[in-house]
């Protein structure tokens, strides 16, 4: 079964929400760059220093500009490192939710999120191509110019998975969505394949699907804290 919860319907749809989560012990969510809006992190539409961040996520400027590439990323970095979770990546950690993500943010690992899924890797680490050695971010804001490889001397790439890679653990991914017994997609459309999938075979196993497409900050916390019992 699937619900869309909004701010406009949430008084009517949190209380049924509520009773299958409380009876539920696995669950799982999959988010977007919605969840992190609120936390001042921008969608994929926005630019960034002047380039949409789209083709940040595109490696053609990477391979033909590497040193403007890595002026947006430095801006991007910097911009990632002063954001902090919000209620919405803080609820489902509380709550033990199984996280699958596509964000780069790490905010998910920041509010406590023991079970993560990164599909698109991480904007913490950067990579070499040749020697397969990981660094930190920090080398790339602390170098001018595009951060290399201290051995190898090529060009790192950033941790993330740009578009025409392969996302990441889609197979453990599909694996957690086939066994919630609800299954959150939060702050995303899920309109690339193969993660546009998750909900299906949710679905197909008998999950709740639960759409939250908007103040997500708001009506997370409602639905996964735990209610006050009253005793006996
Ligand atoms: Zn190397």
């Amino acid at each position: 079964m699937r619900y869309d919860i909004a701010l406009n319907n949430l008084d009517q749809s949190a209380p049924y929400v509520r009773s299958q989560v409380e009876r539920s012990e696995f669950l799982v969510a999959v988010t977007g760059a919605g969840i992190s809006k609120p936390s001042g992190l921008p969608l994929v539409e926005e630019q960034v220093g002047g380039v949409a961040l789209r083709d940040f996520f595109r490696p053609e400027l990477l391979e033909r500009d590497p040193v403007r590439y890595y002026e947006i990323y430095r801006e991007w970095v910097i911009r990632w490192r002063q954001a902090a979770p919000n209620p919405a990546h803080y609820a489902l950690a509380r709550r033990g939710v199984w996280v699958v993500t596509q964000n780069v943010d790490g905010l998910h690992r920041d509010a406590g999120t023991e079970h993560l899924i990164e599909l698109h890797g991480n904007l913490r680490e950067l990579v070499c191509r040749v020697c397969r050695r990981i660094f930190g971010s920090l080398l790339a804001v602390e170098q001018a110019g595009p951060p290399r490889c201290p051995q190898c001397r090529e060009v790192l790439w950033p941790g993330i998975s740009l578009e025409g890679q392969q996302v990441r653990h889609i197979n453990r991914a599909m694996d957690w969505a086939g066994r919630a017994q609800v299954l959150f997609v939060v702050g995303t459309s899920l309109e690339m394949d193969p993660v546009r999938r998750l909900p299906a075979v949710a679905e197909e196993n008998g999950a709740l699907v639960v759409w939250v497409n908007t103040a997500a900050e708001v009506i997370l916390p409602r639905l996964l804290s735990f209610q006050e019992r009253t005793s006996g």
